[in-house]
């Protein structure tokens, strides 16, 4: 069977009154027969039939044993460095999600945890920064908002020959492209928030094992701690993964003819999208993926915050707003936005340039997006960029 189809008939059909939509079970406990007696559901924080139905769904779109839901894809993350101890180390890669950042960074280095972020497109960095008390390592890929491509398979064998557990945040690709577990990661974490819900309608994250063990283990740990995904939330994610296949692929289309729309454009200096030859790991990226996701970046020839600025404040149909992979097409400036806690220096070594600017490109039409960008171009070059920068001209 497909994967579309599998996904679709993998949202069950429910037993007691034959609704072909998942039942919303609003309730925090269930009724008991005898003391411990039931039928599978006690109280809504251990367990919850729409969230169970959801978290089977998300185990078996991942190739994997377990899954989990969470309230966010930080929670979801945050339930995952819960498996390790004071002095453990993780190996992490540099160009992390924010939050991500700020968790290990401000929360977890006071339990003693210590990341070491390195360039995981280079095997010979992970190999440096591994210590013997590294017990995880940490992957983003694509990465946010470079777009940079790491060998999950050469990755999951370095991590094993070290008795580290792989994890690998697969909110950009999507299972719909990039199954991590299959190519022998341990773990796959997804801010829900983003393509898997693919609304702009909830906050949510998914964490999925390849073993049972594992998986029983992030388990303990979210009950223990109460980080829960609600019934009505678990819902909408369910209603948004039915459609995951045909959105990605559309996502991916309209991507890819706006990147080569921009990789021509004379105001453009970079453009960053897997999906071009001139991406330095498009090799890889079409070994690993089955396409290339949804997200552009690319940097203006003028490379200034306010060439920058003035371009996001004068797109149309182009949102702006952190977040992606919902059906509106969103543009954000990194540097003033999400990437506005990491220092200037570090920022710009790690590519994001001052003029870098991240599309999440939705479903309109292509057509409509890039004349969207094309009057943007035209109005910015009228206003702010001739006398900003002559040499643009
Ligand atoms: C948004 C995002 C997160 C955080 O998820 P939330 O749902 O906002 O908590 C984690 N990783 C990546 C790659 C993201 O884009």
């Amino acid at each position: 069977m497909k994967a579309t189809t599998q996904l679709i008939h993998s949202i069950p059909v429910d037993e007691q009154t034959g609704a072909i939509a998942v039942p919303i079970y609003q309730t925090s406990t269930f009724v008991q027969e005898a003391p411990g007696i039931n039928k599978g559901f006690d109280y809504s924080r251990s367990n919850n039939p729409t969230r169970a139905t959801l978290e089977k769904i998300v185990a078996e779109l991942e190739g994997g044993s377990t899954g989990l839901a969470f309230a966010s894809g930080l929670a979801a993350i945050d339930n995952v460095i819960k498996l390790l101890r004071s002095g453990d180390e993780v190996v992490a890669v540099d160009d992390i999600y924010g939050g991500a950042f700020r968790l290990f960074d401000k929360v977890y280095s006071q339990y003693g945890i210590k990341v070491t972020y390195v360039d995981t497109a280079d095997l010979r960095e992970i190999k440096r920064a591994i210590t013997p008390a590294t017990r995880l390592i940490w992957l983003e890929t694509p990465t946010n908002p470079t777009l940079k491509i790491s060998d999950i398979a050469a990755i999951a064998e370095l991590a094993h020959a070290h008795r580290a557990l792989l994890c690998v945040d697969n909110t950009f690709a999507t299972p719909a492209l990039q199954q991590p577990l299959k190519l022998g990661a341990d773990i796959v974490v997804h801010s829900a928030t983003k393509y898997l819900g693919g609304h702009s309608d909830i906050i949510a994250g998914v964490v999925v094992t390849a073993e049972p063990e594992l998986g029983a283990r992030l388990k303990f740990f979210q009950n223990a701690t109460g980080n829960i995904l609600g019934p009505f939330d678990s819902f909408l994610l369910i209603r948004g993964l039915e459609t995951l296949h045909l959105r990605v692929r559309e996502h991916c289309r309209n991507a890819l003819a706006i990147a080569k729309y921009l990789e021509q454009h004379p105001a453009v200096d970079k453009v960053f999208y897997p999906g071009l030859s001139s991406h330095p790991n498009h090799l890889l990226a079409a070994k690993q993926q089955s396409a290339f996701g949804g997200v552009v970046s690319f940097t203006l020839k003028d490379d200034t915050e306010a060439a920058a600025n003035a371009f996001v404040m004068s797109t149309e149909l182009f949102k702006l707003a952190e977040s992606l992979g919902g059906i509106k097409s969103l543009l954000c400036h990194p540097a003033q936005m999400t990437h506005k806690s990491i220092p200037a220096d570090i920022r710009r070594a790690n590519g994001v340039a001052d003029s870098l600017i991240r599309l999440s490109i939705g479903l309109e039409d292509s057509e409509d997006l890039i004349n969207d960008l094309e009057q943007t171009f035209k109005s910015i070059y009228q206003s702010v960029i001739k006398k900003h920068a002559p040499a643009f001209a």
